[in-house]
């Protein structure tokens, strides 16, 4: 990606991020808690194989991974999803610690509490602690918080879905008829315009509406012509590099002490085209080396952030009767199992620890980092981490 064209994606980041905090301000005054002393990212990427990215074919895809971050990593080759493996249930499952059946496209909330809720109920974390940001539709803003009694959205994460304001910009012109790359202002403005003025962002894919969402006149503007630019490029946009820029954004205002991220790009795999997921593929790679390697430089996040990094799920065997990578529905390790990558702060030593482990350990492992206390988790911690 060009710079001028990241530099615009970093300006639209930095307004989304800000028009969230002029709209939140009033909510954050007079909670308690600010920091939970140490910082957890947690990245899912998608539906990815093994034999994709960590088998002798398909480490050309992730030589960030393998060359620059494995060396200092607790990495787990054997990780199983043993729930419905779908995005939402899985990201559900391993946020709650308890494998999720609920609804495949977001439409319940999860059934036990998340971290999330845990986290802000007994450390009176604030409201701009503990983040979701996420590439992919599938989920929803439901994902934030569960369904239990005396837990629920008040103590839930913050859910975005950064790309949506990009799509959203586009697939309205189209609906309308217009050029979908249009270079002309005028068709675009009103599109652009109607959608960042609609009562709350709900439809933008924040999940927080505030009692005052209207954007000022010069954020709006601002707005405006960053997407037109963004809008007029040729390239297709890249939903994986723009939540990666909103979450930098996020962590440079809030510091939230527990990230989720999802990325998605790969999951362009449904659409049939191998070397488009491929490419999904090493985007990721490539960004969760710049994560890191941001984390270090933030003082916020530096010496004191556990990042874990998983695949959702692997995707079906070539020649399958699902369609091989293109879904990732068959009960087959190609699908069930996958890897996690540890880093920083809660990693011992460098170390490949191959006993089996499953994704719904990871919540009892977080919990765990946080001295939370009582969590009815069947699950338990992940071997080789300090905790
Ligand atoms: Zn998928």
């Amino acid at each position: 990606m060009d710079e001028t064209r990241r530099n615009l994606l970093k300006a639209a980041s930095a307004l989304l991020v800000n028009q969230w905090a002029a709209a939140r301000l009033g909510a954050f005054t007079g909670e308690s808690s600010t920091e939970a002393g140490r910082k957890i990212v947690i990245v899912t990427c998608g539906g990815i194989r093994r034999e994709d990215t960590f088998s002798e074919t398909g480490i050309h895809n992730i030589s960030h991974l393998y060359r620059d971050l494995l060396p200092q990593s607790s990495f787990y080759p054997f990780v199983s999803n043993a729930g419905v493996t779908s995005h939402y249930n899985t990201i559900s499952s391993i946020l709650t610690g308890n494998w999720q059946r609920v609804d495949d496209w977001g439409k319940t909330r999860p059934q036990s509490p998340t971290l999330s809720e845990y986290l802000r109920k007994q450390m009176g974390l604030r409201q701009d602690q503990t983040w979701v940001i996420s590439s992919n539709k599938a989920l929803t803003s439901k994902i934030g918080a569960s369904s239990v009694r005396d837990f629920g959205p008040a103590y839930g994460a913050n859910v975005i879905f950064p790309k949506q304001l990009l799509i959203n910009a586009v697939v309205h012109a189209a609906a309308e008829g217009r050029a979908v790359h249009s270079t002309d202002r005028s068709t675009m403005q009103p599109e652009i315009e109607s959608m960042l003025n609609r009562d709350n962002y709900d439809g933008l894919g924040w999940s927080v509406s505030g009692a005052d969402s209207s954007l000022n006149p010069i954020m709006l503007g601002t707005m405006q012509q960053a997407i037109e630019n963004l809008v007029r490029t040729n390239a297709p946009v890249t939903g994986d590099e723009f939540t990666y820029l909103v979450a930098t954004e996020v962590m440079r205002r809030f510091a939230p002490s527990l990230l989720t991220i999802t990325f998605s790009d790969m999951e362009v795999a449904h659409f049939g085209s191998y070397s488009l997921h491929m490419a999904g593929i090493r985007t990721v790679d490539r960004l969760v080396y710049e994560l890191w390697n941001q984390l270090q430089s933030l003082p916020a996040y530096k010496d004191k952030t556990t990042l874990f990094v998983l695949p959702e799920f692997g995707r079906d065997l070539d020649g399958s009767n699902t369609n091989g990578f293109f879904n990732h529905r068959q009960n087959t390790a190609s699908t069930r199992v996958t890897w996690m990558m540890c880093l920083g702060d809660a990693v011992r030593k460098a170390q490949i620890l191959e006993n089996p482990i499953e994704q719904t350990d990871v919540c009892p492992t977080v919990a765990r980092l946080f001295a939370l206390k009582n969590l009815d988790l069947p699950g338990k911690p992940i071997p080789g981490l300090l905790l």
